[in-house]
Formats: C-alpha cells, sequence, structure tokens
C-alpha cells in the first residue's frame, strides 16, 4: 500500500474532510492498518517521539573526568614530581590519575544507563486497531493511518482525526491555553486555517481526554504534531537533580574548601619543619584530593539509580527521582480500596429484587453458578423482576466476557463485569442483547456521579438504564417494579431498600443499584432522564482482599506509618473490608458527605483519628491530604482516575496504578504501582529507606576513613615525627576507598530490620547528630590505631621505610574493616549475613591483592617507598586494624542495649 505524504496531502487540513475521506487518502480504514503496514511506515515516517537532546557521548564523558580542577592539578603535581622524586613516583601518580578517571566515567556512565533505561520504562502505550484487533501498542511506534481508540484519562498520543466522538471531552490547555476541555465531534468542520482549539474534531497529541470515549485516525506523529512544531521550547530532558542530591554537593563544596584549607596548612606546618616546597606541594594536592569525595555524586546517583531498579522488580516505577527521599520518610499511605486493598475482581453474591434476596453461587468470572432462593434452586429467567435487572445491568456495561483458552477474563471494569457474569450464569448473553436493543446513546460513569446510565431502543420505543450507588439510584426513582408492576415508592419502601443494602454492605459487599424507565422525548437531557426511574433491585457483589495487603498493613504498623482507607465504596461496605484487612483500629470512619459537613479547622482536628474514608469524591482526596500534610506529616496518596491527578500532584508520594490508572493520574504521580497492589507501595518504601540509608553509610564509611587519616597525619606533623605518609600512597588509598568500596556500600541490599524502625525525621539532613558524632568516633579511632603502629614501629628498631609501610597497611587494613562495620550503623555486622554484598568483599580483596602487589613488586616498592613485611608483622598489622571492628561493633550493642 503506497501513500502520498499524509501531512501534505490537504496541507494540514483534515478538519475540512470528512472521517472516511481522511481514512481513505491515508490508505486506512475502520479496522485499522495491517501491522506489516505499520511497521513499513515506521521506517518512512520515523517513530512517534519528540526528538531529545543528545545525550554526551561516552566519550565526551571520559574526557570531562579529566577537565576537573583536582585532575588538572594532580597532573601537575605528577610533572613536579618527575622532577623531584623521580620516574617511578611521577608515572605512578598519573596511572592512579588515569585509573581514578576511568572509574569515575564508568560510574557516571553506568548511572546515565539506569537513569535511560528507567525513563525509557516508563514510555506511554496506547489502544491501537491493527489487522481489525484491538491491540496495546507503544505509543511510539504509532504511525499516520493508524486507528486509535480513546478513553476518558488517556493522553493523546499523536495527531488524529476523530471518527467517533461519545461524549468526548479534551483538556487542550498545554496546546492552546484554553483550561477547560472542549467538546469534540467528528463531523466536518468548515474553514481553512481556523485556530487549533476550533477544531473540534481533531484531537491533538500532549493532550488529554477528561471524558467520554471515541475512535481517531492518526494523521501526524513524532516532530510533525502539533505538540512536535513547538516541542524546541519544551525540551526539558535536563535530569532534575534531587534535593538530597543539591545538598550532597553542598557539602562536597564545603569539604573541598575544608580540605584545600587543611592541606595547606599542613603543608605550612611540614614547610616549617624543614621540608622542601616541591614535596610539600605535591602532598598537600594529594591530601586535599583525598579529603574530597570526588565519587559522591556518582555514588548518589548509582545508588539511586539501582535502588530505583530494584523497586521496579518490587513492582513500583518512580517517575520522579526525588520520590525517593521522600518515599523513605512516609509516615502516612492513603490508599483506594477497590484494586489496590483488594484483588478487583468482583462476584455478584446477592441480588435482592421485589422483596425477595436472592443467593448466587460461583467465583470469579467463569460464568457457572447455581441461583437460589432460600437454599432451593431457581431459573432466575422466570423472575421476571430478576431477569429485568440482569438484562438492564447487562446492557447499560462497556465490558465484555470472553474465554481464552478456557479461561474465563473480562475486558473492562471488574463492577461491571460482575453484572455480566451474573446474567450469563442466568443464560443472558450480552452479545445478543446488545444487537436486540442498540445503544442509541449514554451518560458514562463518573466517580463524582456513581452512575451510568444508557438509552435504547427497545420495540420502536426508547428506554434507559441506569445503575450505580443505591443512595444515587435511589435520589432519582420514584416509583419501584414488584412482581412486574410498576408501583410507588414510597418513603417506607425506600427506607426498606436502604436497610437491606446495609445489610448487604455489613458483609464486606459492594452494593450496585438498577433503576429504568421508558422515555418520551427523544431529546436527550440528563437531569430529566435520571429523574423519575422506577427502581428494579441491587445486587451485592464481593471483592476479595488481597492476602498480601494484609501483611504489608502488619508491616506497615511495625514501620511507623499509617495507612488510611479511601473509597468510592460506601461507608458500611468500607469498614467492613477495613477491619478484616486490619485498617481500621481504633479509629474512626467518615463518609464524603460528613466531611463536606466539616469546616476545614474541624476537619483538621480529626483528621489523624480517621482511618477510613468512604464514599468519597476525587475532590475529598485533595481536602483530605491537603489536611494530613498541614498536620507535618509525609503522605503518599495513591489514585487512578483522571480527577485525582490533583490529589496525586500534591501528595508528598503521588502513587498511580499502573494497569487500572489513566495517563492523566500516571503522568500526575512520583510513583506508578505496576500492579495496581499496597504491598508494594510498602516495598518501595523500604526500598527508600535503604537508599537513603546506603548513601549515609557510605558517607560515613569514607568521612570516617579521610578523617582519621587526616587526625593520624595531623598528630604526626605535631609530634614532629616524619611524615608517615607520601603523596602516592595518599592517592592510592583515596582510589581504593573512593572508588571501589563506597560503590559496594551505596548499593548494599535493604536491611533486614529497617521496617522495624519508625520512619526518618523529614527535616534532618543526612548527617544528622548521630552520623557526625560516629565519623568523629572512628576517625579518632583509626587514627588511634594508625599512629600507634607507627609509634611503636619507630621505637621498635624498624626503619623509616618499614614504619611507614606499616601505617599504610595498617591504615589500609582499618579502613576496609571499617567499611564492613558501615555495612549497618545500628545492627552488628555478626548477626547480618555475610555474603550478601558481595560487591563489597570482592572489592575488599581487589583492594588488598593491589596493596600487596604495592609493597612487594619491586617497581612498585620504589615507587611507593614501600617494603616487603614479614608474616608476624601482617597478623600484627590485621589485629590493630581488627580493633575497629571490635570496638564499633561494642558501641553499637551498647547503643542497642540502651535504645530497649
Ligand atoms: P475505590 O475508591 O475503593 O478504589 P472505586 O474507585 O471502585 O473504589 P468508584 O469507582 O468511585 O470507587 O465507585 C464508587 C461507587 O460507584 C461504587 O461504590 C458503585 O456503587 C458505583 N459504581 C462503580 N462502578 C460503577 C459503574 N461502572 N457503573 C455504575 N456505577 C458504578
Amino acid at each position: 500500500m503506497e501513500i502520498t505524504k499524509p501531512e501534505t496531502n490537504t496541507n494540514n487540513q483534515w478538519h475540512t474532510i470528512s472521517g472516511e475521506e481522511t481514512l481513505q487518502s491515508l490508505h486506512s480504514s475502520p479496522t485499522g492498518l495491517t501491522q506489516s503496514e505499520a511497521e513499513s511506515r515506521i521506517l518512512r515516517f520515523g517513530t512517534n517521539e519528540l526528538i531529545a537532546e543528545k545525550r554526551e557521548s561516552p566519550l565526551i564523558l571520559l574526557f570531562n573526568q579529566f577537565k576537573s580542577l583536582l585532575i588538572i592539578i594532580l597532573i601537575i603535581a605528577a610533572g613536579v614530581s618527575f622532577w623531584t622524586d623521580g620516574v617511578a613516583e611521577g608515572i605512578s601518580i598519573l596511572i592512579i590519575v588515569l585509573l581514578a578517571g576511568v572509574l569515575g566515567f564508568i560510574q557516571e556512565f553506568q548511572a546515565d544507563k539506569a537513569i535511560e533505561s528507567l525513563q525509557k520504562m516508563a514510555s506511554p502505550h496506547a489502544q491501537a486497531i491493527r489487522d481489525g484487533v484491538e491491540l496495546h501498542v507503544e505509543a511510539s511506534q504509532l504511525v499516520p493511518g493508524d486507528i486509535i481508540i480513546l478513553k476518558t484519562g488517556d493522553k493523546i498520543p499523536a495527531d488524529g482525526r476523530l471518527i467517533e466522538a461519545n461524549n468526548l471531552k479534551i483538556e487542550e490547555s498545554s496546546l492552546t491555553g484554553e483550561s477547560l476541555a472542549v467538546e469534540k465531534s467528528s463531523g466536518i468542520i468548515e474553514g481553512k486555517n481556523i485556530p487549533l482549539g476550533d477544531r473540534k474534531n481533531m484531537i491533538y497529541s500532549g493532550t488529554t481526554i477528561s471524558y467520554g470515549r471515541g475512535r481517531a485516525v492518526i494523521v501526524a506523529t513524532g516532530m510533525k504534531t502539533e505538540f512536535g512544531k513547538i516541542a524546541g521550547m519544551l525540551q526539558s530532558t535536563k535530569n532534575r537533580r534531587t534535593p538530597l542530591q543539591e545538598n550532597l554537593d553542598q557539602l562536597g563544596k564545603k569539604l573541598g574548601i575544608f580540605s584545600i584549607a587543611l592541606a595547606a596548612a599542613m603543608s605550612g606546618i611540614g614547610l616549617l619543619r624543614g621540608y622542601p616546597f616541591e614535596k610539600m606541594f605535591i602532598w598537600g594536592v594529594a591530601l586535599a584530593v583525598a579529603v574530597i569525595p570526588e565519587a559522591l555524586p556518582a555514588v548518589v546517583t548509582i545508588s539511586l539509580a539501582l535502588g530505583v531498579q530494584r523497586m521496579v522488580k518490587r513492582r513500583a516505577l518512580i517517575r520522579k527521582l526525588p520520590a525517593v527521599e521522600t518515599l523513605g520518610a512516609t509516615n502516612i499511605i492513603c490508599s483506594d480500596k477497590t484494586g489496590t486493598l483488594t484483588h478487583d475482581e468482583m462476584t455478584i453474591k446477592k441480588i435482592y429484587v421485589s422483596g425477595k434476596m436472592y443467593d448466587v453461587e460461583g467465583a470469579g468470572y467463569t460464568p457457572e453458578g447455581q441461583y437460589r432462593f432460600e437454599e432451593t434452586p431457581v431459573t432466575a429467567k422466570e423472575d421476571k423482576d430478576l431477569h429485568n435487572l440482569l438484562k438492564f445491568g447487562t446492557l447499560c456495561n462497556d465490558t465484555i466476557l470472553q474465554n481464552t483458552d478456557g479461561t474465563w477474563s473480562i475486558l473492562g471494569d471488574p463492577t461491571e463485569g460482575a453484572i455480566v457474569v451474573a446474567a450469563a450464569k442466568a443464560g443472558i448473553e450480552y452479545s445478543i442483547l446488545r444487537d436486540e436493543f442498540p445503544r442509541l446513546d449514554e451518560i458514562p460513569f463518573s466517580s463524582e456521579s456513581k452512575r451510568m446510565t444508557t438509552m435504547h431502543k427497545v420495540k420502536g420505543r426508547l428506554e434507559a438504564y441506569s445503575k450505580g450507588a443505591i443512595e444515587v439510584i435511589l435520589n432519582s426513582c420514584n416509583a419501584q417494579y414488584i412482581n412486574g408492576e410498576v408501583i410507588e415508592l414510597t418513603e417506607e419502601a425506600r427506607a426498606h431498600l436502604l436497610a437491606k443494602a446495609a445489610s448487604l454492605s455489613e458483609n464486606a459487599l459492594r452494593v450496585l443499584a438498577v433503576s429504568a424507565k421508558v422515555l418520551t422525548a427523544k431529546v436527550f437531557n440528563q437531569k430529566e432522564i435520571e429523574s423519575d426511574m422506577v427502581f428494579v433491585g441491587m445486587v451485592g457483589m464481593f471483592d476479595p482482599p488481597r492476602a498480601e495487603a494484609k501483611t504489608a498493613i502488619d508491616t506497615c504498623f511495625t514501620a511507623g506509618i499509617k495507612p488510611i482507607m479511601i473509597t468510592g465504596d460506601n461507608k458500611i461496605t468500607a469498614k467492613a473490608i477495613a477491619k478484616s484487612l486490619g485498617i481500621l483500629r481504633k479509629g474512626r470512619a467518615m463518609s464524603g458527605s460528613e466531611l463536606d459537613e466539616l469546616s476545614d479547622e474541624e476537619f483538621e482536628h480529626i483528621v489523624e483519628e480517621t482511618e477510613v474514608f468512604a464514599r468519597i469524591s476525587p475532590s475529598h482526596k485533595l481536602k483530605i491530604v491537603t489536611a494530613l500534610m498541614d498536620k507535618g506529616h509525609i503522605v503518599a496518596m495513591t489514585g487512578d482516575g483522571v480527577n485525582d491527578a490533583p490529589s496525586l500532584k500534591k501528595a508528598d508520594i503521588g502513587v498511580a496504578m499502573g494497569i487500572t490508572g489513566t495517563d492523566v493520574s500516571k503522568e500526575a504521580a512520583d510513583m506508578i504501582l505496576t500492579d495496581d497492589n499496597f504491598a508494594s507501595i510498602v516495598n518501595a518504601v523500604e526500598e527508600g529507606r535503604s537508599i537513603f540509608e546506603n548513601i549515609r553509610k557510605y558517607l560515613v564509611f569514607l568521612l570516617s576513613g579521610n578523617m582519621g587519616t587526616v587526625f593520624a597525619l595531623v598528630y604526626t606533623l605535631l609530634a614532629g615525627l616524619k611524615i608517615p605518609l607520601t603523596a602516592v600512597q595518599i592517592l592510592f588509598i583515596n582510589f581504593i576507598m573512593d572508588g571501589l568500596i563506597a560503590i559496594a556500600l551505596g548499593v548494599e541490599p535493604p536491611e533486614p530490620g529497617i521496617m522495624n524502625r519508625k520512619p526518618r525525621n523529614v527535616k534532618e539532613g543526612i548527617l544528622n547528630k548521630d552520623t557526625i558524632v560516629l565519623i568523629g568516633f572512628i576517625g579518632i579511632l583509626i587514627a588511634i590505631v594508625t599512629t600507634g603502629v607507627y609509634v611503636w614501629a619507630g621505637s621498635s628498631g624498624f626503619t623509616d621505610e618499614q614504619a611507614k609501610t606499616m601505617f599504610f597497611l595498617t591504615l589500609i587494613f582499618a579502613r576496609l574493616f571499617n567499611g564492613f562495620n558501615c555495612r549497618s550503623l545500628e545492627q552488628s555486622i555478626f548477626t547480618m549475613k555475610f555474603w550478601s554484598n558481595k560487591g563489597l568483599i570482592i572489592s575488599s580483596l581487589v583492594s588488598l591483592a593491589m596493596s600487596i602487589l604495592v609493597v612487594s613488586v619491586p617497581f612498585l616498592q620504589q615507587a611507593f617507598t614501600t617494603t616487603l613485611p614479614n608474616p608476624i608483622e601482617w597478623l600484627g598489622m590485621i589485629v590493630a586494624a581488627f580493633f575497629i571492628i571490635v570496638v564499633v561493633e561494642t558501641v553499637k550493642w551498647l547503643f542497642k542495649r540502651m535504645a530497649s
């Protein structure tokens, strides 16, 4: 199938021709393109993507490593070293600089890659028709001529001409600035070159559907779309830095200034003690480099990115990186009930019509199960009212039941699916009904209206069928069916029906009522249609709670997190389910209407005691999240609908549903659950806590080690001893610790007890009082051990070179042992699984092997001014360094005892 360039075909005047003509000129049809044609069009038109800013090439990334001021100074120092200390020392410095540059490159490259793959994962999808079949395709794979299906909450993936529009309203503010949703239709619109906002039969990429359904044929993709044309202005692909990254940048800068001042001061003392200038210059540079945690930004990015990848495996997709930090501090999770805490697999268990309560057997979506009345099996079709309820409920429905390879499932909404399945159990087939009573129009379901109405042609007459929440349906009825007769709906009858509904709700059943009406006028006016209806009956459906949600709720309580249930269901049903899940404990349950009666202040007073919110509309959610945040809580809030977007944006952590969520909610969210499961939020919190903790561990390890080195050097200088470390040795230790060990600590798996602690205070920085004390304490300890060995060696007849080598090796051992200490800042390492951080073990062994080479290979011995110790000396140094583990572990134990 050959086509001419569609974008020049009508000079972007698609709105002036009909849908059929558009299809023809794009060589498409209502059954869509063939798969092979779509694939060949991708080659011709390119993918449906905005061309993102080019990433830096790996070569430039590598080159950038050597552009930093520190490295340049180091290279100069290496030059000076060639001249003063000889070739071996100069080359060694250069090699270390080179290795550090390459390692920095690998770290940054990995971090970039990890972020890129995360961005890919969050790529949008669309419903398209190809070869006549509905498919879920990646939005990037759409081509001109593709037919796409549009529904409430979708983000429009490309520009298109509508071929069908059903109450379709689109929010186009991103393109036209008009914030009110525009009503769309599929007819021809006259007038070439009219503004985009007036082209009511067109849809534009980047806008969102706020209501209704429709179909469109794509006319432009990627950079050819109206959105693509202005994309240059919108390309803000720059990675946002997280507050933590910003804080650490600041810390890095402060440490930088501190280290330069320190190095200058110490080199000054060295000069006063009579060391030559060139030597003190190189030494000072090395010292400054050693104190600055150069790898800090890369370690933080890698631990964030890898942590986020671990979250993906645990079904939580992070959209905004700063969310990771906030996640760890979350102390309230507001969760929707249906689908998140429950399976969202509705099965009708009870049906109440004409004063009779029927039981319906069976589970899930398999249409097998007996109808019973007072234990006796009955034929559902024989009760006219029951038959009507099933028939009307099925017609007022967009969900179909399907059987693939013997397994029954539904395509659509579970609440609706439950009715279709119950009808099928009674032998009523949706596909037959649909043809017999064609739908003429509809008023779609919304979480605000809590009802849906459809209009049908029934034997030359017009009839409307409604289904929805019991009180909503009852409010719109003035009569009821009793044994096929229409009789008045008295106040008494209303009270009776509400009592019946309450009894169903108490058993954790969702109640849905059905009503009907014969329409006289052909004019469809929503208010008129949904009033003076006839009540038909009600159904009670069960949605089993998720077993893993119950466990996750228990975890929340031990982790100091309060779970709150928010549901569109009624209060009694909500309370029953919340109790069974363990959410409703000592607190209260409140309904949306009760909430409406409270002033903001009154609500703020009781919001913290409330554990369940029922009959909630999306606007209530915003009120709830605002009140909780005003009270100083860190709130995660779930949502799936279009109107949930404001509360998702407002919450500290907006959580959207990956399966049932609309594009609009996903776009507003910080995190998407790929399995819609509450347990995944709790898992993500655990990962969030552990990422933060890992960065803290890395900082404690690095800063305490650096402090230890500095303290030891200050002491030896002030005490008039010979400087124990050469510039090359300082750089070598820095390379091992900053490069290898730090990364391994940054990716430590979550600590087992991390969910037994209370949430972190969000106001507290990464370096809180305790960690600063710990850093100082370990630093002093390292200094005591290393200078102890040095002083002892100096006074025990060892040569200068031997004593310095011992200092060098003891410092390395002490810092490596410290790496193991820092695997947990609270738990004893003896209670942790030794092998669970293999990276740390491997990098420690590699560091050890490198250190052995440095003291045993003659060339390196010369460059590093080292000698080979004998076995007894090795043992002595290891035992001395092990002291670090003994003391730090004892302190951890003491703290634990004091805390308990
Ligand atoms: P939750 O908030 O717990 O996730 P939900 O999102 O399913 O629940 P809504 O979809 O807002 O809640 O539903 C609220 C009420 O609207 C339900 O209790 C039910 O009475 C009614 N309802 C739900 N789905 C439909 C539908 N497809 N047609 C008509 N009424 C519906």
